[in-house]
């Protein structure tokens, strides 16, 4: 049970109904076409929306409560039954009843924030909390101003962890998703390039990020990625962790190793296995590790949940493909970091004898799309041994990549040619990355494969 009418009635005052009959609410609701009984709906407005049009399909779906802008005017013919409770703006009230509940049950609340591997961590992280505690955490990417709280009030009274990813696309977003969740342990997993077009610059998005400290409980604690010079005023401070790769990092990444399978790395003397491709993965398994040792969980509890992790789908899977070939589909999305990091999984991977790059779009980079689009060249080369491009921006890394020599390079209008040319290396000494935003619908293109 997430509150009763009553006791809701004493965080929104202004009400219309019978709150003594104390009626459960057992959830809270923002889509009017999921049918939910005993829950409260919360009509948002958006810029092409208005929740308040649909509260009668809400009621006759199972609400049994509902927020309401106290400045429209309310259907006259709203069942007596049901409690109403006015407010100035349903989508802040939201987030203060997210912000009061997360108050009221008290978890250890984990944040987690970054340009790129934040549902990979937040998922490595739940899955070492729950080898010890009841651990509830964002589905899939719910990570917005509107996710967020649904998500904190989707959390049951027992929940003793609660993993939140924080997403954004401009400033004050994760200042304000950091003050409704009050974690208790900040992650940043990395600085990219996503969403530059609205914050000017790398400095920018790091700054953005730091936004998560704005609402860090006392004494709480931040993980964050030490090999990133733009986190570096962080470094030595008393309640910081820093991961990484180099020296001087509190948590020494090393030997790491990458199969077909599994990344394998040790931290601090201890070997981990994790079922996921990629250096970087690496680095995301640190902070889920450290959040577990701070939180007393065994080393052999960590292996376990590392290797068997609950991870959303659709993110670097190899699989086997028509006539052997290995396919690594990544299309789930890109930004400029995270196609150079597969790029280098793909150079790091040994057994084969053809590595095939499919590369398409980065979207939203704006008016920096030709030069980062640019910058993914720098990584490609030897082992690489095929580049074909797809898309409007993707172009410029085949032009690019064609001065270099060795690798075959070239760009297609249309993804029946690109089919048709990839059709040779159809066997299994061949690896093939595709990899584009998913506006490009790269599935389109690995279904014909497998
Ligand atoms: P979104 O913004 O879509 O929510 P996210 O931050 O949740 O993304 P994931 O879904 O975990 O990120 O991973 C997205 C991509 O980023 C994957 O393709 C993965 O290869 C890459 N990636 C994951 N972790 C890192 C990292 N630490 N550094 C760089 N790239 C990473
Ligand atoms: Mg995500």
């Amino acid at each position: 049970m997430l509150f009763t009418t009553k006791s809701l009635s004493t965080f929104f005052k202004q009400y219309k109904g019978d709150i003594n009959r104390n009626t459960k609410i057992l959830e809270v609701n923002t889509d009017s076409r999921k049918g939910i009984k005993n829950s409260l709906f919360i009509p948002i407005v958006g810029d092409n929306f208005d929740g308040h049009q649909f509260v009668k399909q809400a009621i006759a779906g199972g609400a049994i409560a509902l927020l309401w802008d106290k400045t429209k005017e309310l259907p006259e013919d709203i069942e007596e039954d049901i409690v109403v409770y006015f407010v100035e703006d349903t989508t802040k009230a939201l987030q203060q009843l997210a912000s009061y509940y997360r108050d009221e049950i008290n978890p250890i609340v984990i944040g987690v924030t970054g340009s790129n591997g934040k549902t990979t961590t937040k998922d490595l992280v739940a899955s070492i909390t729950r080898a010890k505690y009841v651990t509830h955490s964002t589905k899939g990417n719910f990570n917005n101003q509107i996710g967020l709280p649904l998500t904190i009030l989707s959390m049951q009274r027992d929940t003793e962890v609660l993993v939140l990813e924080m997403g954004m696309s401009g400033f004050l977003e994760i200042d304000l998703l950091s003050k409704i969740a009050k974690p208790n342990y900040a992650i940043i997993t990395n600085i990219g390039e996503s969403h530059i077009e609205f914050l000017g610059s790398r400095e920018g998005i790091a700054k953005a990020k730091l936004e998560i400290l704005n609402g860090l409980k006392e004494n709480g604690t931040v993980i964050i990625d030490g090999d990133e010079a733009l986190l570096d005023s962080l470094h030595g401070e008393p309640n910081v962790i820093t991961c990484g790769f180099n020296r001087d990092n509190n948590q020494l990444i090393e030997k790491v190793n990458i199969d077909l399978t599994e990344t394998t790395f040790m931290l601090e003397d201890v070997n981990y296995r994790i079922p996921l491709l990629g250096k970087h993965h690496a680095k995301n398994a640190a902070y889920a590790i450290v959040i577990g040792e701070r939180l007393g969980i065994g080393v052999e509890e960590r292996k376990r949940a590392l290797l068997s992790a609950d991870l959303t789908a659709m993110r670097f899977e190899l699989i086997q493909g028509k006539k052997g070939v290995s396919i690594i589909n990544d299309a789930y999305n890109a930004s400029p970091t995270s196609m150079k990091a597969a790029i280098e999984v793909v150079k790091q991977m040994a057994g084969f004898k053809e590595k095939v790059l499919i590369l398409g779009d980065v979207l939203e980079l704006g008016t920096r799309a030709e030069e980062l689009h640019q910058s993914v060249a720098e990584v490609i080369e030897a082992p690489i041994t095929v580049l074909y491009t797809f898309g409007e921006h993707a172009k410029v890394i085949s032009e690019t990549v064609c001065t270099k020599g060795d690798i075959v390079s070239k760009h297609f209008h249309t993804k029946a040619a690109l089919l048709d040319a990839l059709d040779m290396y159809l066997n299994k000494d061949s690896l093939l990355l595709f990899k584009a935003s998913r506006g490009l619908k790269f599935e389109s293109l690995i279904n014909e494969f497998i």
